[in-house]
C-alpha cells in the first residue's frame, strides 16, 4: 500500500491519521509487539500519549514514531505520510515554500519538515560504484545572501562528480580498451560532493570513497588523478574539444545538478549543500521508480538516530544538560499498585492516592507537615508550599474527617 503510484491511491490508502498508525505499526512489528527493551510480547495501548505502546513486563514506552523521521512530532501523521509521498514521487522535490501552501503548515514548521526529509534521502547501505564511471568536477553558483539569485553577486562551490556509464546492448558496465570511445550507453548511478579545492587529495578522498577499487575510470586527464593507482585510469584529453563531447554523462548529470538547484530552489546555498547534493543523487538514482522511495524518505527501517532540529541548525539546545522539573511525578498503574517514574518501588497507599492541590495552605493551618515525596526530597518535614502543586492527601483525609 505504501507502494501507491498516484495521489488518489496513495489517499485511499492514508485516508485518516489511524491509518498511518497501522502501517507504521505493520512496519515496525509485522509479527505483533515486541517491547524493545525486554522483548515481551504484551503491551497496552496508551491513552494519554498518541500510539503509545507500554510494555507490561518492563514499563517501557514505545511510540510507532520512535526511529523514524517522524521521532518527537507534534505534526500529524497524516501530513508526514502526505509529505514524503510528495517529496519521494515529485520528480523534482519541494521547497519548504510550497510544503507551507500545499500542506496548510507554517514555513518553519514546513523548513524543518522538508529538513528531515532530505536528511533520509541517504541510503546508509549504498554500494560503491563500479564497471565504467566518468568522474569530473564542476563549480556551480551559490547564493550567497537574501536577495533573489543574481550569478553575479554568487560565490562558487567546487563539486565533484561520479557517474557510470552502462552499455545499452548489455545493459550493464562494459570497460573497453584505453582510449576506445563510449557510444550507446545510458548513465546509471551517480555519486556528488562538495570539495574544499581541485587538489589531488581532495579528488582522491572523493573516488576513493564513492567508486569501487579496480573500476575503470574515464576522466578530463587532470594532474589530480594519477595518484589513484588501484584502479583503472583512463584519462581522455579534452584539448580543442567541449568536455561534455569526451565525457558525456558526467556533464549531463552536472547540468541536471544546476538547474535543479536554480528551478526548485532558486540558487543552492552553501551551508546545506551537502544536504541538497544528496537529495539530487537519490532522486536520480531512483528516476524510473520513484514510489518505492516513500519508506525510505519516511526513515522507516533506517536503524539511525533521527535528526533534531539542532543538529539541523548545528548548534548545541540550550536545554542541553538541564534536567526537566516536572510539576507533578508522573504516575503508572503497574500490577503491584502506582509507581513514580524513576522509583524502583511502588509508592506508598496514602501518597500514591494524592490528587488535591497542595499551596502549603495545609501547613499553614496547622493540618501537619505535607507528605507528598516532593517534600521528602527536599529533605524537609514541612514543605512550606514548596511541593508546588503536590498535595498531601493524608492530610486532607485528615482535615476532612475532623
Ligand atoms: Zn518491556
Amino acid at each position: 500500500m505504501a507502494r501507491a503510484r498516484t495521489l488518489t491511491e496513495f489517499q485511499a490508502s492514508f485516508p485518516n491519521e489511524l491509518s498511518c498508525a497501522e502501517f507504521l505499526f505493520e512496519r515496525r512489528w509485522p509479527d505483533g509487539f515486541v517491547c524493545p527493551a525486554c522483548g515481551d510480547g504484551r503491551a497496552a495501548l496508551l491513552r494519554s500519549r498518541a500510539y503509545t505502546y507500554e510494555c507490561v513486563a518492563c514499563g517501557r514506552q514505545t511510540s510507532i514514531t520512535a526511529g523514524t523521521v517522524m521521532h518527537r512530532s507534534k505534526l500529524p501523521l497524516t501530513v508526514w505520510f502526505w509529505a514524503a509521498h510528495l517529496m519521494a514521487t515529485h520528480s523534482n522535490g519541494m521547497s519548504a515554500l510550497q510544503f507551507q501552501a500545499q500542506l496548510g503548515i507554517t514555513y518553519k514548521t514546513a523548513w524543518l519538515l522538508v529538513q528531515k526529509l532530505r536528511r533520509s534521502m541517504v541510503d546508509p547501505e549504498r554500494e560503491p560504484l563500479e564497471g565504467v564511471v566518468e568522474v569530473d568536477q564542476a563549480e556551480i553558483p551559490f547564493r550567497a545572501d537574501d536577495s533573489f539569485f543574481n550569478p553575479v553577486k554568487s560565490g562558487k562551490i567546487l563539486i565533484a562528480g561520479a557517474v557510470e556509464v552502462i552499455d545499452r546492448g548489455a545493459n550493464q558496465a562494459k570497460p573497453r580498451r584505453k582510449g576506445a570511445k563510449y557510444l550507446d550507453t545510458r548513465s546509471g548511478r551517480i555519486r556528488l560532493a562538495a570539495i574544499p579545492d581541485n587538489s589531488a587529495a581532495s579528488l582522491e578522498a572523493f573516488v576513493r570513497a564513492n567508486v569501487k577499487p579496480g573500476t575503470t575510470l574515464l576522466t578530463d586527464g587532470h594532474r589530480s588523478y594519477p595518484g589513484l593507482t588501484d584502479y583503472r585510469h583512463d584519462p581522455r584529453t579534452v584539448g580543442k574539444m567541449a568536455a561534455h563531447v569526451v565525457l558525456p554523462w558526467i556533464h549531463r548529470v552536472f547540468a541536471l545538478m544546476k538547474r535543479w538547484g536554480l528551478g526548485t530552489y532558486h540558487g543552492l546555498r552553501r551551508k546545506h549543500i551537502d544536504t541538497y547534493l544528496n537529495e539530487f543523487v537519490f532522486r536520480y538514482n531512483r528516476r524510473f521508480y520513484r514510489h518505492v522511495s516513500f519508506e525510505t524518505v519516511l526513515g522507516l527501517a533506517s536503524h539511525r538516530q533521527p535528526t533534531s532540529y539542532w543538529d539541523i541548525i548545528g548548534r548545541d539546545t540550550p536545554r542541553k544538560g538541564m534536567t526537566t522539573v516536572r510539576r507533578r511525578p508522573r504516575r503508572r498503574k503497574t500490577a503491584t499498585g502506582i509507581r513514580q517514574d524513576g522509583v524502583s518501588q511502588p509508592i506508598s497507599g496514602s501518597v500514591a492516592k494524592s490528587s488535591a492541590l497542595c499551596d502549603g495552605s495545609l501547613e499553614r493551618r496547622g493540618a501537619g507537615p505535607c507528605r507528598t515525596s516532593r517534600g521528602a526530597t527536599l529533605g524537609v518535614r514541612s514543605c512550606s508550599g514548596r511541593c508546588a502543586g503536590i498535595a498531601a492527601t493524608a492530610s486532607a483525609i485528615a482535615i476532612s474527617s475532623r
